[in-house]
């Protein structure tokens, strides 16, 4: 309702109840009027109401939505199902044109805006948390080892030569693949094992490297922010000096960073001191969104402009609804509160693993530069089957996201095979257990993960399975027929704990883990 509305009101209501209404909707209105022209992500939250209103607005300037209109063309935003048109808040026409990302639709003036608010308040949020001299991003609706490869294949266009990407080793696939995907030869640079136990660059390595391939036959260097512990930061000033002094673009590779002001500190730093191109990060890691989308950042607006238009043709706006959404409902203050409160249980996280460790005689690998992952040593003699029994025990008790790292596994990736898989090294002296602090995570995780790791642990250590080791194990196993499943469930939780953790031997068949998710998650 306008203004002119409100005065017809007042002949149906009483004035002075119109009139407090009319204030309560130019309060909402003065909300999108701010957003439009200062472009930068709310500091305080909106309440849902307020941006449904902005996407009703935006819905209605789209054609699909016009009550006129005659679509004869091949796509019209026409959608079947009320219930797909209500999942979308009625933006049907996707974002970008055949070509550019960021190019605005002639169809779709609404989504058009979105798209362009939600990368202007993006990049606010990216400045607020500690790179504020980012210059340019793009909110790309795909996940983050899709982005890098969009990334990587930019480059392309301007070092049409250059056949290899360096990169520090970190053992993640996805990012591992958008080298492999973008077309081009990973030279993978082995981390060094610092005192302690960290893993880092090694600097020395990646100069000889870039000496013996030729600079110019470097297509870029990848380094990578947020880890697995012990693997900390890359030394990403370092690399962009090198980037730097020797023409190489640089990417960087920050899946969950964005929720890390370390991370965004050294990015900022490194962009100071030397060369980034990019840096690249998921929105579902780092958002609390739906997994579906990513955000290609830089400080050097046409390079981001240049990713935007190496996209070939139109894209989802799902997942960048989703951040509009989430962004103006969060605010800034909301990121930085939830931001605070993940480091925070970092904190709390460690300290509980080493009362863990100090317990059962292990060991809190230091990782310094690790701000959101710890890891945990396991007992030194215990066999690889043994140590997956644990990671497979703490899943089935609802535990999600721990690692256990043999360091003993080899795995050939599109014919490069590592070795100790998982463990960023070829040869990390002991086993682990890896646990991360990530946004969103509440106290009760924490508490009931330290539990429940203490419950496993304490009975598979105190009966010897973990501490005797493998041979042991083997031999009781040709005894009984039945190893595993019943074993296990004699060393681990008795079966009143088990009632008490609420898993009845029928839920957890019914999860129906796979070999495959036992063993390596
Ligand atoms: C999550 C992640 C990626 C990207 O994975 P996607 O599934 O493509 O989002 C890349 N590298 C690291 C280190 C990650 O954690």
């Amino acid at each position: 309702m306008d203004e002119s509305a409100l005065k017809f009101a007042e002949r149906l209501v009483p004035p002075s109840y119109v009139s407090q209404g009319g204030e309560a909707m130019r309060a909402r209105r003065s909300k999108v009027r701010q957003l439009l022209e200062q472009r930068k992500c709310p500091k305080e939250g909106w309440d849902d109401l307020t941006i449904e209103l902005l996407l009703n607005d935006l819905a209605s300037m789209d054609s699909n939505n016009f009550s006129h209109n005659c679509g004869v063309g091949e796509r019209e935003g026409r959608v079947y199902s009320e219930l797909v048109r209500r999942r979308h808040y009625r933006l049907a026409h996707g974002v970008g044109r055949s070509g550019d990302l960021a190019e605005n639709q002639p169809k779709a003036a609404g989504s058009s805006l979105m798209y362009t608010l939600t990368n202007a308040i993006v990049l606010d949020l990216i400045r607020h948390m500690g790179v504020q001299k980012a210059a340019s991003c793009l909110v790309v609706p795909m996940a983050t080892g899709m982005s890098l490869t969009l990334c990587l294949l930019t480059l392309r266009q301007t070092r049409p030569q250059a056949k290899f990407v360096l990169w520090p080793r970190i053992d993640q696939k996805s990012c591992f693949k958008s080298i492999i995907t973008a077309g081009f030869i990973p030279e993978i640079i082995e981390n060094t094992l610092e005192a302690g136990g960290e893993l880092r660059t090694d600097l020395a390595e990646l100069e000889r490297r870039v000496e013996k391939l030729g600079a110019e036959n470097i297509a870029a260097i990848m380094t990578t922010t947020s880890c697995f512990a012990p693997r900390g930061i890359d030394r990403l000033e370092e690399v962009a000096g090198v980037c730097e002094r020797r023409n190489i673009p640089h990417i960087i590779n920050n899946a969950y960073g964005l929720q890390s002001s370390k991370c965004l500190h050294h990015i900022q730093q490194a962009a100071r001191v030397g060369r980034v191109d990019a840096f690249v990060q998921s929105t579902d890691k780092n958002l609390m969104v739906p997994v579906g989308g990513s955000i290609v950042a830089g400080f050097d607006a046409k390079f981001i402009a240049q990713v935007g238009k190496t996209y070939p043709g139109r894209a989802s706006n799902s997942p960048i609804l989703d951040v509009f959404i989430t962004l103006l409902s969060m605010g800034t203050e909301g990121y930085a509160k939830l931001s605070a409160q993940r480091k925070e249980l970092k904190v709390h996280m460690t300290e509980g693993l080493q009362e863990v460790a100090h317990k059962h005689g292990l060991q809190v690998i230091e990782s310094k530069n690790n701000p959101i992952s710890v890891a945990l040593t396991l007992p030194h003699g215990a066999s690889d089957h043994n140590l997956t029994q644990l990671g497979s025990m703490l899943f089935r008790r609802g535990v999600s996201g721990t690692r256990v790292i043999t360091a003993t596994d080899n795995k050939t990736i599109a014919g490069h095979q590592f070795i100790g898989w998982g463990s960023h090294c070829n040869n990390y002296p002991y086993p682990y257990l890896t646990a991360a602090a990530g946004i969103g995570m509440e106290n009760e995780d924490v508490k009931l993960f330290l539990e429940r790791l203490g419950k496993c642990l304490g009975k598979t250590v105190v009966e010897g399975k973990l501490a005797q080791g493998g041979k042991e194990k083997e031999e009781r196993g040709k005894e009984k027929k039945d190893i595993g499943k019943e074993e296990e469930k004699e060393n681990c939780f008795s079966e009143e704990e088990e009632k008490e953790n609420g898993f009845s031997e029928e839920e957890e068949k019914e999860n129906g883990f796979s070999e495959e998710e036992e063993g390596r998650k």
